[in-house]
C-alpha cells in the first residue's frame, strides 16, 4: 500500500502545473521553505549557525542531482567548494552531503571521482568530512565502488545505506573495514519488490537488524538517520555497551520537537540542511514519504 501511495505522490508531483505551483507561487515557495533552508548558501549558513546554537552540528546539502554535462558537474563542484569554504570561514560545526549524480557520475565516472576526491581533500583541509548520499538502486553498485576508492585515498568520507534494499547487510559488511561514517536511512526512492522491502514492517525490521550490525562495529561512526521514534529507541538500545561515538541525523524542518528532545537528552544529533535553487526533487521525496504534507500544502494554498 505504501509503495502505491509513494508512486501516486511522485507521479502527481511530476505534473507540470503542480511543479509550477510549488516553484512559482508565493505560497508554494513558502511551504517548501519548511523543508529547505533557502535558495542561497548565505541562508543555509544562517540556518546552520542557528542549529549549532541549538546544540546540533549540521550537514549541508546543496540541492541538485543528475547533471548531464561537464559544465554543470563543475558548477555543482564549485557550489560545494563554496560550502566548505563557508563552513571554515563562519566557524560552522558541520560537514557536507553530496550526491554523485551532481558531480557527473552518470556520464563520466572519472570526472566524478576527480571532483569527489578534490572535495574530500578540501573538506579535510577545513577539518571536516563528506557524506555521499545514496540515490536510486541503479546507482548503488557504482556509488559503493566510488566510496571505496575515495575513502581509501582520503579517510574522511561516509556513505548512506538504505535499509529497504535487501542487499544492504552485504554492503555494510563490504564498507565496514574502511571506517568512516555510515548513515543508516530507510530509503527514499520507489524501488521494485524484487530488490527492496516494500512494507513498513519489513523495512523497520531490516532497519533494526542493521542498527545492531552497525553499532557492533566500533571502528565505524554510525549516523542513525530517521525520525521514527521506535527506530530512535532501538538505536539507543543497540548502542548499549558501545564505547565509540554515534549520532542521530534528521532532516531540517521534520519532527523538530523530537530533534529538540534528543538534544535535551544529551544525545548527538546532526541536522541535514538542504538549500539551493534546485529544491523541487528533494521536496517531492519529502511529500512521498508523508502524503499528509500535500494536505498541509493544499491548506496553505487556500489560506487555512
Ligand atoms: C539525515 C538524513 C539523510 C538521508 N539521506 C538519504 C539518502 O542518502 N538516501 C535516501 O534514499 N534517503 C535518505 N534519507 C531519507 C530516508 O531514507 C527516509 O526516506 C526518511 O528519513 C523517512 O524515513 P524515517 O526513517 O524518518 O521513517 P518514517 O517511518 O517514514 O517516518 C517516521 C515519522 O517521521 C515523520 N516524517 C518522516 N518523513 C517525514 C516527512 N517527509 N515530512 C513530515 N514528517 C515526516 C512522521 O511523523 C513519521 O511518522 C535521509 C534521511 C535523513 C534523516
Amino acid at each position: 500500500m505504501k509503495g502505491f501511495v509513494v508512486r501516486v505522490v511522485l507521479a502527481v508531483t511530476r505534473w507540470r502545473w503542480i511543479r509550477w505551483i510549488f516553484t512559482r507561487t508565493r505560497v508554494g515557495r513558502r511551504v517548501s521553505l519548511r523543508f529547505v533552508a533557502g535558495e542561497t548558501l548565505v541562508e543555509a549558513i544562517q540556518v546552520a549557525l542557528e542549529a549549532n546554537e541549538a546544540g546540533m552540528p549540521v550537514s549541508l546539502n546543496c540541492l541538485g542531482e543528475h547533471v548531464s554535462d561537464e559544465a554543470s558537474a563543475r558548477a555543482s563542484f564549485d557550489s560545494y567548494v563554496a560550502a566548505i569554504d563557508a563552513i571554515g570561514a563562519n566557524g560552522v560545526d558541520g560537514n557536507i552531503s553530496v550526491k554523485l549524480t551532481q558531480l557527473g557520475f552518470v556520464f563520466d565516472e572519472g570526472l566524478c571521482e576527480t571532483l569527489l576526491g578534490d572535495l574530500a581533500r578540501r573538506a579535510a583541509g577545513a577539518g571536516t568530512t563528506l557524506t555521499i548520499d545514496m540515490e536510486d538502486s541503479t546507482l548503488t553498485d557504482g556509488t559503493l565502488g566510488m566510496y571505496e576508492r575515495v575513502q581509501r585515498a582520503n579517510g574522511n568520507l561516509g556513505i548512506a545505506l538504505q535499509a529497504y534494499l535487501k542487499r544492504t547487510p552485504q554492503d555494510l559488511a563490504r564498507v565496514a573495514p574502511l571506517g568512516g561514517h555510515i548513515r543508516l536511512c530507510k530509503g527514499a526512492y520507489d524501488e521494485p519488490e524484487s530488490i527492496a522491502f516494500r512494507s513498513r514492517r519489513q523495512v523497520n525490521d531490516a532497519y533494526d537488524a542493521l542498527l545492531e550490525a552497525v553499532m557492533a562495529e566500533e571502528g565505524l561512526m554510525p549516523a542513525i538517520a530517521t525520525h521514527d521514534d521506535a527506530r530512535v529507541a532501538a538505536a539507543v538500545s543497540a548502542a548499549e555497551g558501545r564505547t565509540a561515538a554515534y549520532e542521530f541525523q534528521m532532516l531540517y524542518g521534520i519532527r523538530v520537537s523530537l530533534q529538540e528532545q534528543i538534544v535535551a537528552d544529551g544525545l548527538a544529533l546532526r541536522s541535514y540542511i538542504p538549500y539551493g535553487e534546485a529544491w523541487y526533487p528533494y521536496l517531492t521525496r519529502r511529500m512521498a514519504e508523508r502524503p499528509a504534507n500535500l494536505w498541509f500544502f493544499i491548506r496553505a494554498l487556500f489560506g487555512r
